[in-house]
């Protein structure tokens, strides 16, 4: 069923779990998993048009297969893009995006606060072939603007940021990488299309973790990228070099979970803005960081720019001292007395998670670039799940009690 073509007025949670459907002979009503690596073809010939692009039609499971194909079909038309490429995992598809659009000479504007591994990514491989890479704080337009020079190819923002939740102008900075003949590449992990349509914004790339909500219960890793159709050719070009393909049985598991993607969006949204107003009144909290609280910084931004405000939300607990070394050890203490929710940096799951960002996520950062982007020894990141909310706060005030 190809939703684009037939039937344009098809909305979200329709094209969610009906997009991209493959029917076999067999008629399954379940999407089948095609385990395979390999296509017969009818002859040499066909083989031969195959290969070279003239014959449509699937090749090698590298860079074709009817699982994975139906999961960048469903995806690509939530994102609101023409074209998707799935990935082994997210960050496999940010490498795409930065060897198929980056060459020596060429520089990156990246937001300081992206997830870890990116920054590690940029300057020490993509530095070593001689891309320059500028790092600002994702809420600064003027450093942005600063930032862009006559060789910037790429901005990459993700947005909003984790764990501080601090949330980027889409609109202005598609309109600035516009304006320099740049093109802006949105992470759109922490919202999903459910909540946020970075392309309808003006984003020429979207990428993401499908490992995250696309999943959402924690099961596999997986990556895509998605974009128009010229600039999809480039990354579907070096998947088919460069090989990090996702695997059609996590194809299938992506596609499960897209069928309920907006509920559970809706869903952890709610839970965490509860979670949020709960936490921020009580003893020993000194400051909630979620952009669905009114007085966040980009509260109002966040509002305009997403549907709801997601999962993720973050917090600094009270040292009992002001002695080195206490903001840690009470983060600790918090995440400790938890029995319930789990202590892993993964989010995106039904299962609620606590994690210490300064000594996992965060702890390959020099302690001046932890400073920068606000994560203190102090902070705690909650990703809240699907459990009952009663449940989830009485774990939290576990932690409250041990401080
Ligand atoms: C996890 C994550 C990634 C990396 O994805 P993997 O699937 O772990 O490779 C990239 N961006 C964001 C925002 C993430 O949370």
């Amino acid at each position: 069923m190809n939703n684009k073509d037939n039937n344009p007025a098809l909305h979200f949670d329709t094209i969610a779990i009906r997009e991209g459907q493959v029917r076999t002979e067999f008629g399954a009503h379940g999407d089948p998993i095609f385990t395979t690596s390999s296509f017969v073809f009818k002859n040499a010939a066909e083989a031969a048009a195959r290969f070279s692009g003239e014959q449509p039609g699937f090749v090698y499971s590298r860079f074709t297969n009817p699982t994975v194909a139906a999961f960048e079909q469903r995806l690509a038309a939530l994102e609101g893009g023409e074209q998707c490429v799935a990935f082994a995992s997210g960050m496999a598809a940010i490498t795409a995006i930065f060897a198929a659009f980056l060459q020596q000479g060429d520089h990156v504007v990246c937001a300081r606060n992206v997830f870890g591994t990116i920054p590690v990514l940029l300057t020490k491989y993509f530095g070593k072939f001689g891309v320059a890479i500028t790092f600002v704080d994702l809420a600064d337009q003027a450093a942005w603007e600063q930032a862009i020079t006559a060789k910037t190819k790429l901005l990459f923002v993700e947005t909003p940021s984790n764990p501080l939740g601090e949330v980027a102008d889409i609109r202005r900075l598609a309109a600035l990488a516009e304006k320099h003949g740049a093109k802006l590449v949105v992470d759109n992990c922490l919202c999903t299309p459910a909540l946020q349509l970075p392309l309808a914004l003006g984003a020429h790339m979207v990428v993401h973790s499908a490992t995250k909500y696309l999943d959402g219960q924690g099961r596999c890793l997986g990556g895509a990228v998605i974009g128009n159709k010229t600039d999809m050719q480039e990354v579907l070009g070096y998947l088919r070099s460069a090989g990090a393909a996702m695997s059609p049985f996590n194809a299938w598991v992506f596609l499960k979970g897209l069928e309920t993607l907006r509920l559970r969006m809706d869903a952890h949204s709610a839970g965490t803005l509860a979670v949020a107003h709960w936490l921020r009144v009580q003893p020993g909290i000194e400051q909630v960081f979620y952009a669905g609280l009114e007085d966040h910084p980009q509260h109002a931004l966040a509002k305009k720019q997403q549907r709801a405000f997601g999962g993720v939300l973050s917090f600094r607990v009270r040292a009992q001292q002001k002695k080195d070394g206490e903001g840690r050890a009470a983060a600790w203490r918090f995440i400790d007395a938890t029995q319930m929710l789990s202590i892993t940096a993964n989010l995106g799951d039904v299962r609620s998670t606590i994690t210490h960002p300064a000594s996992t996520t965060h702890g390959r950062l020099s302690p001046e670039d932890r400073a920068r982007v606000g994560v203190s020894d102090n902070l705690v990141r909650v990703a809240v799940g699907l459990e009952d909310v009663a449940d989830i706060q009485a774990d939290l005030a576990r932690g409250i009690a041990a401080l």
